[in-house]
């Protein structure tokens, strides 16, 4: 099995740059690319000041934030990526360009290193049809803030080896993160649960059944969420989530995934939650308000 000791990451967006970050806290000596060196350079700053905040609040010590911050490279080409055992792609969330970087960077890699893919959606089996080895593919979904969220799905696709994954497991041992199994299917297991209740939220505000408020607190308090539904598909993002209720009810052919028409409308609208401002929630005044 392949000893993992250096980590390339493709894309230093929010979840690229949790990856890169947990990595070298591991101990793991990480190669952090974007599609330009200014961009992988952005996403290794905003490691750096999450690091300043956890010392400043006492939670990492000063030297272990330098020794993290020593081990990123950031680079703005593929070809350092060869040096890495494991790659995991967090680029935008889009097929095609999945598909165009694992051809740049699959000729460069060994040959016993793995390529991994933090993708909330599109299936693995699918992928792996553009890396160089099926057997040595694998998805490997954390969650957002990854430094706070302890979750790590592993994705087998149809040709993924039992080695890959048990190397793996290894990697999100190591950064501390507890590890679920599933096979491909879409969403995988909790976006699976995750989607068609807060979907399930929507219809209910659509209908006019409860208000924003009251469906948050419904489910806060009935069902013991730290979040209400409307809030944390805030969170997620409208135009995230209607995305992921369209894969399911592609991928699947079952109308039960069918996205509530307010959420398609909000959407619409503009209305992506809280990175534009305004979602079921409007977020311009100094606490969140309900939008209507
Ligand atoms: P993001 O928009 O913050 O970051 C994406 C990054 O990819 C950007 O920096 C962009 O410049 C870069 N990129 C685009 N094309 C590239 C290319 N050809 N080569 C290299 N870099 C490229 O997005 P994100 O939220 O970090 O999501 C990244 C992936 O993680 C997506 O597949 C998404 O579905 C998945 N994911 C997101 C979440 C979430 O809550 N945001 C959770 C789990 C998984």
């Amino acid at each position: 099995m392949v000893e993992i000791r250096t980590v390339g990451v493709i894309g230093a967006g929010q979840m690229g740059a949790g990856i890169a970050q947990v990595s070298a806290q591991a101990g793991f000596d990480v190669i952090l690319s974007d599609i330009d060196l200014p961009r992988a350079e952005k996403g290794r700053s905003g490691i750096a000041r999450q690091l300043v905040k956890a010392v400043e609040k006492g939670k990492l010590a000063q030297e272990d934030a330098d020794a993290a911050m020593a081990r990123i490279r950031a680079v703005g080409e593929v070809a350092p990526l060869g040096e890495a055992q494991l790659v995991i792609e967090a680029a935008t969330e889009r097929e095609e360009i999945k598909r165009a970087i694992f051809g740049n960077v699959g000729p460069l890699l060994a040959a016993d290193a793995i390529l991994a893919t933090n993708t909330s959606s599109i299936p693995i089996t699918r992928l792996a049809q553009a890396a160089p080895d099926a057997a040595r593919f694998v998805g490997v979904h954390f969650f957002n803030p990854v430094p706070v969220m302890e979750l790590i799905e592993l994705i087998r696709g149809l040709g993924t080896a039992p080695e890959t994954v048990a190397a793996v497991e290894g990697y999100a041992t190591a950064l501390g993160k507890q590890v679920v199994h599933a096979f491909d299917a879409p969403g995988f297991v909790v976006n699976r649960i995750l989607v068609p209740m807060l979907n399930e939220a929507c219809f209910v505000l659509g209908e006019g059944i409860a208000t924003v408020e009251d469906i948050d607190k419904g489910v806060k308090l009935g069902l013991n969420h730290p979040m209400g539904p409307l809030t944390l598909a805030d969170f997620v993002g409208l135009d995230t989530l209607l995305e992921i209720c369209k894969v399911l009810q592609d991928t699947t052919g079952d109308p039960k995934y069918r996205p509530a028409p307010l959420l398609t409308k909000y959407v619409e609208a503009g209305w992506y939650g809280r990175k534009s401002g305004r979602g079921f929630y409007d977020y311009s005044g100094p606490e969140p308000v309900p939008s209507r």
